[in-house]
């Protein structure tokens, strides 16, 4: 019998890559996703489409708010907590009760029924978001939390709950900080996911600011290698940034992605999101020495990867895409 592992969230765009190497490494993969409108549901169904095909992995449909969590995790050895409502600049106003509802209440839950069960490790998909505009760069783990979005401060008090749990009744948790993360399947309301598909439908690319702000961009795979290095991990930290080991302008990213996109692209500046963050840089020092993480994929060749899947799925979904792309 292979060793069973929850992974929540499983259709989305970390959770299935995370999925297919659970899979290739021989787990039994119990996924738990509600398709959430967050965006197009067609493309979360691509993402599991071929992980259905294996016998290891199953799919429950359902909201982890909804879901009888005692018998799903009954004999269950590690959980990859996921789930969650993303995005910076949606979390305002009337939107906030979905943030609260699947980040906050979501994570509450399953803290509840996990703490139950003898689980091996608790691994927690948190957020850079958590630290908000930081004077200090890189960000330790250590630097103040001061979120600016109210999705950022919904991710903070889901790791604060995690961390509670782990504190009060020794779930075995670790939180994962990770810094915008990129590459093929990536959310379509993310920088690199609108900027390709403008592009590729001959559209103008519009970038929130003046495309002088900075990130720490980490390829997806080097996420999941994170996630699964935390899986084993036995040192007493429980807390690391996970990034891609370097910091660079939008502006400059979007050179990079000049370089490896058909078209010309044509650029257009409009007033900054409120929410968003300036700089993020993460200092992953203690994720290399604790955990043996160590970033592989540079951004060119992760972009040339995203711009890749994104035609691939084009052909997939042809109505997702501009008539004539
Ligand atoms: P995603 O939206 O692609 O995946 C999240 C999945 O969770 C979705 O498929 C959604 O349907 C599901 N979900 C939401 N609420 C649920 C609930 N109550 N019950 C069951 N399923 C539910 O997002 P992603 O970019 O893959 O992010 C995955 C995780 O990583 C999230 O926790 C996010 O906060 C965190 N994170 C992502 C990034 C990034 O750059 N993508 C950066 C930092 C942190």
């Amino acid at each position: 019998m292979p060793q069973k592992v929850l992974v929540t969230g499983a259709a989305g765009f970390i959770g299935s890559h995370l999925c297919e190497s659970l899979l290739a490494r021989s787990f039994g993969v119990v996924g738990v996703d509600c398709f959430t409108s967050n965006y197009d549901v067609r493309i979360k169904r691509e993402h599991v489409r071929h992980l259905q095909e294996s016998k290891d992995f199953s799919l429950v449909e359902a909201s982890l708010n909804d879901v009888d969590l005692d018998g799903l995790l009954a004999d269950v050895d590690c959980i990859f907590h996921l789930a969650a409502q993303p995005g910076v600049r949606q979390s305002w106003h009337e939107r906030f009760d979905d943030y609260v509802d699947c980040n906050i209440r979501a994570t509450h839950k399953l803290c509840e029924s996990a703490r139950k069960q003898d689980i091996r490790r608790f691994v927690f998909a948190s957020s850079s978001s958590v630290y908000g505009n930081t004077a200090q760069l890189p960000m330790s783990e250590l630097h103040p939390t001061h979120p600016v979005s109210p999705y950022g401060v919904t991710k903070l008090c889901s790791e604060d709950l995690c961390l509670l749990f782990s504190r009060n009744f020794g779930l075995p948790v670790v939180a994962l900080r990770f810094f915008t993360v990129f590459g093929p399947r990536q959310r379509p309301d993310m920088a690199f996911h609108r900027f390709i598909k403008s592009a590729l439908e001959g559209r103008s690319i519009s970038v929130f600011g003046t495309g002088a702000q900075t990130r720490d961009f980490t390829f997806v795979s080097d996420v999941v290698d994170a996630i699964l290095l935390a899986m084993d991990y036995s040192g007493s930290e429980s807390i690391f940034n996970i990034g891609g080991g370097k910091r660079i302008t939008l502006n400059s990213a979007l050179d990079l992605l000049a370089e490896v996109l058909p078209h010309e692209v044509d650029v257009r500046y409009e007033e900054p999101a409120i929410g968003d963050v300036t700089h993020t840089y993460a200092d992953i020092g203690l994720a290399r020495r604790e955990l043996g993480y160590s970033p592989q994929t540079s951004i060119d060749e992760g972009l040339a990867r995203e711009v890749e899947w994104v035609q691939t799925l084009r052909k997939r979904l042809k109505s997702y895409y501009r008539e004539g792309f």
